[in-house]
């Protein structure tokens, strides 16, 4: 296997491999049944899925990759699945929807300032470059809360924790090796994503889910990173779970939400991640706040509803 593309290939259970790659750090999963192999998650472009291909197929010589699964909609996760035109492709719903504006959205980003950052030499301009000119394919099949994906002789359950790093992300479980593949809601090699499109406010929920889908012996192989264990993942809670309440806490304190990050860094919990990387965080959890509140007639939120919307009785919304 001296002609692997990947950095790293860990052997996690078995019949279970993880795969690592340089450019965004992602950890792509591979599943062997005896009916094919399943692949978790696809890498940033076409070219980077065909490499995956070529590599899977080095793992599994002779199997062919029938299952995609993409644990949420983010271009580093789905923009290879185009390279597998032998597979079906599975998603949460939310994911589908969410594929082409969250791919968009990237490639805006990347035509608009296409410098290289040192930071991160694998990403070269043809790295770039190869992005750009990735056709989205999007999920062939998709589930609202649970899924299984027969493989022959072992499968795999495929769960919707709620909304947490995005509105799309799933939790996958290989129940006979006991390991868990968590996507983004789950970092190890850096602090947990919090994006244009997170849901700071539910996330603790959606790892509390998945938390409960453990045992002391799981492999959790998350987005971006090595495999961990269910004590990272409760740990990584608590600090996800900080962050949810030091929002609501400022926002309750009337902080306005440009000087949160101070604010928040002052208190005595202080941010558990940096905070360069949490403005997003505060910017969507400040608004999921302020849309709680203007739906419960608080009047703090500066209008305060006659009557309850349309459909909705108004309970309490938990
Ligand atoms: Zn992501």
């Amino acid at each position: 296997m001296s002609d692997l593309t990947a950095t790293d290939l860990l052997e996690v259970a078995p019949r279970c491999f993880v795969l690592r790659y340089p450019e965004w750090d992602v950890s792509i999963g591979v599943v062997v049944g005896s009916d094919g192999v399943l692949v978790v998650d696809t890498r940033a472009s076409s070219a980077q899925g065909q490499r995956l291909a070529d590599d899977v197929r080095r793992v599994a010589p002779g199997a062919s990759v029938r299952w995609v699964v993409n644990t949420h909609q983010h271009f580093d996760h789905t923009f290879g699945n185009i390279a597998f035109e032998g597979a079906r492709v599975h998603a949460h719903e939310n994911a589908a929807v969410g594929l082409v504006s969250a791919g968009d959205r990237i490639k805006t980003m990347i035509r608009a300032d296409p410098s290289l950052d040192p930071a991160y030499p694998a990403i070269t301009a043809e790295v770039l470059h190869e992005v750009l000119a990735t056709e989205y394919r999007l999920p062939d099949q998709t589930f609202s809360s649970a899924a299984v994906i027969d493989l022959g002789d072992t499968y795999v359950e495929l769960a919707y924790p709620g909304r947490g790093h995005t509105d799309g992300d799933l939790v996958l479980r290989v129940p006979d090796a006991d390991v868990v593949f968590g996507g983004d809601l789950i970092e190890q090699s850096a602090p947990p994503s919090f994006g244009t499109d997170c849901y700071p406010l539910e996330w603790p929920g959606s790892l509390d889910l998945m938390i409960g889908m453990l045992t002391d012996a799981s492999v959790v192989v998350p987005g971006h990173g090595t495999p961990v264990t269910r004590a990272f993942v409760q740990d990584q809670r608590a600090d996800v779970s900080d962050v949810a309440q030091l929002i609501s806490s400022l926002y309750a304190q009337g902080v306005p939400e440009a000087d949160a990050l101070r604010v928040g860094t002052e208190e005595s919990t202080g941010w558990p991640f940096p905070s360069g990387g949490l403005a997003e965080a505060v910017r969507r959890g400040y608004a999921q706040l302020a849309a709680d509140a203007a739906r419960l007639g608080d009047p703090l939120a500066g209008r305060s509803p006659a009557r309850p919307p349309a459909g909705n009785p108004g309970l309490p919304l938990a």
